[in-house]
């Protein structure tokens, strides 16, 4: 029933031409329909719109840190850091993205802290998301797995065992730089750790280092994804990326 004063109030909006601030500007319809994309068999499994960066088999989107070959030991569906053979980077390069990439630490324990299973994810070769044996291993909780390295520690430790697959669900969007290359708009990253949240959209403060804070150093829109050769034999699989 429309009372008196509900009459008066739209009398009023009408006369002032204001209404409601939430109803201020009417939300525009999308115009593009949404693209269907069929997703994986799992969750794990790239949908069809994913570029597979590495199925088990060869390294043909990667390369290694001169623009050489990447020289990483591909074995049976995975593959490993061949300690000293350096990091190794896609042949393509990519800006905001949603990225899946497995993980194992080796099964067979050996060193602490930093020194134990590590590697790490650089998104845009600048961002390290941090790749490290985490389970009863003690470091710096900004160094831990699933760490914006040196940056934020990881919401939870969410950690499987050494020798154990585990997973990073990552989203990405990239930093913009103006003319002048000051940082406009700061890296934002989201990661899933085995499926739990451990990063929630957090504001990179910029390229770490280990003797100065955090900096932007203004780069291209798009950049190669790399993977860290810490002396440490890591594996990875089962590595897709979408852009967005
Ligand atoms: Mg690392």
């Amino acid at each position: 029933m429309v009372t008196r004063v509900t009459l008066v109030s739209l009398a009023l909006a009408a006369v002032t031409g204001s209404a409601p601030a939430q109803d201020a500007a009417p939300f525009p319809p999308p115009k593009t329909e949404p693209a269907i994309v069929t997703p994986g068999r799992t969750n794990a499994d790239p949908p069809s719109d994913a570029i597979v960066l590495f199925n088990g088999r060869d390294l043909a989107q990667w390369r290694g840190g001169n623009g050489g070959a990447a020289r990483w030991n591909v074995r049976d569906d995975y593959v490993e850091v061949a300690a000293g053979t350096g990091d190794i980077s896609t042949v393509q390069s990519f800006g905001d993205v949603q990225l899946h990439i497995e993980w194992s630490t080796p099964a067979v324990v050996k060193g602490e802290g930093q020194e134990r299973g590590n590697s790490g994810v650089f998104l845009m070769g600048q961002y390290e998301v941090q790749v490290l044996d985490s389970y009863n291993n003690k470091t710096y909780y900004h160094g831990q797995a699933g760490a914006v390295y040196k940056q934020y520690a990881p919401l939870v430790n969410a950690s499987r065992g050494p020798g154990e697959w585990q997973s990073y669900d990552i989203v990405f969007h990239a930093p913009k730089f103006d003319e002048q290359g000051k940082v406009i708009d700061r890296a934002r990253v989201t990661v899933l750790h085995n499926g739990v949240l451990i990063q929630n959209n957090v504001e990179i403060y910029g390229i770490t280092y280990n003797d100065r804070p955090a900096v932007y150093i203004a780069h291209p829109a798009a950049l190669p994804l790399r993977l860290q050769d810490h002396g440490n034999p890591v594996r990875y699989r089962n590595i897709w990326i979408r852009r967005l």
